[in-house]
């Protein structure tokens, strides 16, 4: 029989790993470490010896449950999650989530607390509001979203089934400084900040996360909840979207998506191999600080965001005039920086530091920043 999967899917030496990490193309890794993209290439049409791609092996097979198990396994150190959450592997993003929440959390009529910060929480607010009567407990809206409403204002509904908000609002480049105290239980839409920094998971009642960002590719989507909170479940829930019927199932009432799993698996090794979250937010701050100190230093890029609620992972800013936005954007992408127009409800630029981009990349990106100020400021 081969051994056991752990053994396979041990990412290569250090050394190795660091040196394909530094040497990816500036600012182009996104999601995917390079050292795990080359693995996966390696594998891609003889996995485990067994003459075919992990896509190809059913779900049932022995060798993809143990690449399942062991991605569950790593993610639950790397976390430090109890055994009194479920760890479930689904699909439909983030946005299936918006609605599979208050289904699983909320009896027909029962109202929910939703704090609105950004892009995310307004569509996490508004697909609630198709099943539940909503509380609206704070939006920031007015202040276009660049600060976090103060606590100490929020009108919560003591008859609330949960509150739900999200830690880091991806296009605004928000993100709280602290986890909310709640009586019910909290839910956050991590999918930008997952794996980014420690979290006490103990604080939450659920977290979920879609995986494109920190975890893997798109198509998987990573919810972690307390289990005294399955089994809640709305009998109209669909299926697929019922939580009790995934943790029953380990994540396989349905055909998983095996590609995405694999390849989280890999990410999570990177991750542990490199000294896991502690090590990962060192690194984080030194990016985000890079870039920010840089924006502050300068006349030419600001950032709205207030001070003490700027994003780790995304950071928004816009030149001091928007009519040189295309030359800046033509520049960059000769220059090999990717990916630095905001979203498209916001405009701007918007540099997303996840966890693949290394430092080199924020540095040639900051390099670059300098540079154009020189030429255009
Ligand atoms: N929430 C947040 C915070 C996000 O950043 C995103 C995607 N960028 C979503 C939800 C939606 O995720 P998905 O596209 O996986 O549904």
């Amino acid at each position: 029989p081969p051994p056991p999967f752990f053994l396979m899917i041990r990412p290569p030496p250090r050394s190795t790993l660091l040196y394909s990490w530094a040497a990816s193309d500036v600012y182009k890794r996104q999601a995917l470490p390079l050292g795990v993209l080359n693995r996966s290439r390696a594998e891609m049409t003889d996995w485990l010896g067994l003459g075919v791609s992990v896509m190809e092996v059913s779900h049932r097979s022995r060798e993809f449950v143990a690449v399942a198990k062991h991605a569950e396994a790593t993610l639950r150190r790397l976390l430090a999650i109890s055994d009194d959450y479920a760890v479930l592997f689904l699909q439909g993003g983030a946005s299936a989530q918006f609605s599979a929440v208050p289904l699983n959390l909320t009896a027909a009529g029962q109202v929910i607390d939703q704090v609105v910060t950004g892009q995310w929480s307004k569509k996490a607010h508004a697909e609630g509001e198709r099943y539940s009567p909503v509380n609206l407990v704070a939006s920031s809206a007015d202040q276009q979203f660049t600060t976090v409403p103060e606590a100490s204002e929020w009108q919560r509904d003591p008859s609330a089934a949960y509150l739900h908000y999200c830690p880091n609002e991806t296009i605004g480049g928000l993100a709280f400084s602290y986890v909310p105290e709640s009586e019910v239980p909290l839910v956050a839409d991590m999918s930008s900040t997952i794996l980014s920094q420690p979290i006490d998971v103990d604080q939450f009642g659920v977290i979920y996360a879609g995986a494109q960002k920190n975890i893997g590719p798109a198509g998987l989507t990573v919810v972690i909840v307390r289990r005294d909170l399955l089994g809640r479940a709305r009998s109209e829930t669909p299926s697929t979207m019922n939580w009790q019927n995934a943790a029953d199932n380990d994540s396989m009432h349905n055909t998983p998506p095996t590609f995405a799993i694999y390849l989280a698996a890999l990410v999570f090794d990177w991750l542990e191999e490199l000294g896991g979250l502690t090590v990962i937010e060192e690194i984080n701050r030194r990016k985000a600080g890079k870039l920010y100190d840089l924006i502050d230093a300068s006349d030419f890029f600001s950032n709205p965001v207030e001070v003490k609620s700027r994003s780790l992972i995304n950071v928004p800013f816009t030149l001091a005039e928007a009519a040189l936005d295309d030359v800046f954007l033509q520049e960059a992408d000769a220059a090999q920086l990717l990916n630095l127009k905001g979203h498209r409800s916001v405009g701007g630029m918007r540099a997303s530091l996840y966890n693949a981009v290394d430092e080199a990349s924020v540095d040639a990106l900051c390099d670059f920043l300098r540079h154009f100020e020189q030429r255009h400021g």
